[in-house]
């Protein structure tokens, strides 16, 4: 339903924590974040973003970060399901806004491998399916993911390995980058962002970007890259 996501300089946990309240008019049933600091955390639950806790900042530390609120289509709305939804190892996040088609053949396949479901969601394929891939950087492993998948999304990658970034894709759901000093933003509502900054590039269906402290890169899907000038949007204070 609602996605944000931070890498820079400041704290990514309560700048993820204020984002996704400012999605709440869009309704949800749960939410949750993942931070990258030394090792990779993750938060999530049925109910309000509140419920996540005041004290979440001072537990979950570092510069990067992902955040999401649900609308359930695949599975309850229960702590499970909710996402970030990461890897067996732990080492991947990734919240999905849409929906996967082809969720259950995926499915039965990583099942038929030996790999455990923890969620009865569509998404939950994607951290598997990019945890499993041995290509040498985190948006040829989220390509190839992505090759593996039909359907509708915008997604926002975190990788333990590769810690400098965040790699977001959208086919069908909106995502939108904003551009600071030193920090990149990264949500599916303008309304998210403009707090932080009121420069912003709009990503198209079929489009990947990287996100680092200091840029962002856009491609397609093939990794083919695409020139993309980030632009100033006029907003209502
Ligand atoms: N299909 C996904 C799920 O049910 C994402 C739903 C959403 O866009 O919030 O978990």
């Amino acid at each position: 339903c609602g996605i944000v996501g931070y890498i820079g300089t400041q704290q990514a946990a309560p700048l993820l924590l204020e984002g996704l309240a400012r999605l709440e008019h869009r309704g949800y049933d749960s939410a949750g974040l993942a931070v990258l600091g030394s090792g990779l955390r993750v938060a999530k639950k049925a109910g309000r973003v509140r419920d996540l806790g005041a004290d979440l900042p001072k537990r979950f530390t570092g510069k990067a970060g992902i955040g999401h609120t649900r609308w359930a289509t695949h599975g309850a709305a229960n702590d499970l399901n909710a996402h970030p939804h990461v890897d067996a190892k732990g080492d991947v996040a990734v919240v999905h806004n849409g929906i996967i088609d082809n969720a259950a053949t995926v499915r039965q396949q990583l099942t038929d491998d030996g790999v455990d479901l923890a969620s009865d969601t569509d998404s939950e394929v994607l951290a598997h399916l990019i945890a499993r891939s041995s290509a040498d950087t985190l948006e040829e492993r989220v390509a190839e993911a992505l090759a593996a998948i039909e359907g509708t999304y915008g997604i926002a990658v975190l990788h333990a390995d590769f810690p400098d970034r965040i790699v977001v894709a959208r086919n069908g759901s909106p995502l939108i980058i904003g551009v600071g000093d030193k920090e990149m933003h990264v949500a599916s509502d303008l309304g998210a962002l403009v707090r932080y900054t009121t420069t912003v590039a709009h990503l198209d269906d079929g489009e990947m970007a990287t996100l680092t402290a200091t840029g962002f890169t856009t491609y397609r899907h093939d990794l083919t890259r695409i020139a993309r000038e980030a632009e100033h949007v006029d907003v209502d204070p």
